[in-house]
Formats: C-alpha cells, structure tokens, sequence
C-alpha cells in the first residue's frame, strides 16, 4: 500500500467509526438511564423529536372526536426519579414499613431510578383535557366506565397503534410487575431499541453506585427478579 492510499483508507476507516459511536449514543448506558443528553423537544413535557411529532399527530385526530389528549408526564430524568423514589421510601418507613416491604410498595407504580420507560423520551402518561378532572388524575377507575376518561380510552385502543403508540403495561392478568396502567403509552419505534439498549447494563452495578434510599437491600437476586418481572413483563409487541 502506498503512503496516500493509506492515509485515505485510515480516513475512511475513522469516518465508519465515529458513524457508528454517533449512531449509538443515543441509546448509551448514560441515555438509557435518564442521565444522558436525548436532545428532547417540548416544553413542559419532553419528548424526542419524531416522538414529539408523532404524538402531536394523534392528538389532532383525537380532537377532530372530540377527545383532547393531553401528557401529564413524559421525559423524567434519573435525578427526578431519584426524589420520587426516596419521598415515597421515607413515607413508607415512616409508616412503620420494613425496608423491603416499602420496596415492594413503591414498585407497584414507581419504578426504580434508572429503569424508568420515562427516561427514554418515549413515553407518556395521558388524560383527556377536555373532562373535568378527577381528584386522582391517573387512576385505573377514570379509564373505565362511568370514568371521566373512558372515551379516551376507547379512542387510544381503537387508535393509538396507528400512531405508533402501545400500551406498556396492559390488563392481561396473567402479567406480573406494575399494575394496569391505562394512561401510559409508548412509541415502539424508539423505545423498543432503547429497551434493548437497556437489557445491555449492568444494573447491579449502578444501583450499587447511586444515592439511592434502601439501596442496600437491592440485591442482585432482587434486581433480576424484578428486571424479569416489572421490566420484561409488558405488552409483547413491546419487547
Ligand atoms: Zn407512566
């Protein structure tokens, strides 16, 4: 190989790598865990760019039926999740809870920071603006009948996979892990790579290495169980 050709082909061999780093940051143990950069769009709530604008696609479909979809919660980061988690661990002690009965208490509906769908930008809880608001806005009750929120609900199951959007965790009772929960939905396109993206981490690890309230009784045995039961237990065409 002469020296010029060399040169080129070390060139071309740097470009295909730095291709493939970009093309894969975004999924990143950083990303994938609310602790990187997503470049998220939104203001109130964010979202990724073609998630932001697949949604906003849906929502005015929904208001051509009268329906008027609006997020409650979207991108969460790692440090939000954080103080959700640790305000709900200090109530449950409080309460008089040992530490792994207030774990399990928090891991009906709260995940554990760092396994949260709402720190990939795909995710979103929804209500219907349009009805008067219940006290508890995401409650099982409201999405099913007599609830301020049914018709959202017969709107998103006749129409949200044309958008792109699924439901996480749905009603099969033979699921295990986070309860039925009809306001949250995912954009398969994006979040099932990130979910991939996921499964690659050492888990273990970053628990062991975050201030995390009672992270000492998530054990590795714990951990698995749980990424099998909360994490991998959901809508299959999710997976
Ligand atoms: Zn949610």
């Amino acid at each position: 190989m002469n020296k010029r050709f060399r040169l080129f082909f070390i060139v071309i061999v740097l470009f295909f790598m730095n291709r493939t780093t970009f093309s894969q940051a975004k999924y990143s143990e950083l990303a994938v865990t609310g602790r990187g950069n997503l470049n998220l769009v939104g203001t109130t709530h964010k979202l990724q760019k073609e998630v932001f604008e697949a949604f906003n696609e849906m929502k005015k479909e929904a208001f051509k039926d009268g329906i008027s979809i609006q997020i409650v919660s979207a991108y969460r980061s790692f440090n939000r999740q954080n103080e959700i988690w640790d305000r709900k661990y200090t109530t449950y002690i409080s309460e008089g809870y040992l530490p792994p009965q207030a774990i399990e208490k928090i891991i009906e509906y709260s995940t554990i920071p760092g396994t949260s769908r709402h720190h990939w930008g795909t995710d979103i809880d929804i209500i219907d603006s349009i009805q008067k608001a219940p006290n508890k806005l995401l409650n099982e009750e409201n999405y099913s009948i007599g609830g301020s929120y049914l018709n959202l609900k017969i709107w998103m199951d006749n129409n949200a996979e044309r958008f792109g959007f699924y439901l996480v965790y749905d009603d099969n009772p033979l699921r295990n892990g986070f309860k039925f929960e009809p306001w949250h939905y995912s954009f398969m396109a994006i979040s099932k790579p990130m979910l991939n993206g996921f499964l690659e981490i050492d888990l273990y690890k970053l628990i062991l290495n975050v201030n995390l309230k009672g992270n000492a009784f998530l054990t590795k045995e714990f951990l698995d169980s749980y990424l099998i039961n909360n994490i991998l237990d959901i809508n299959p065409k999710l997976k």
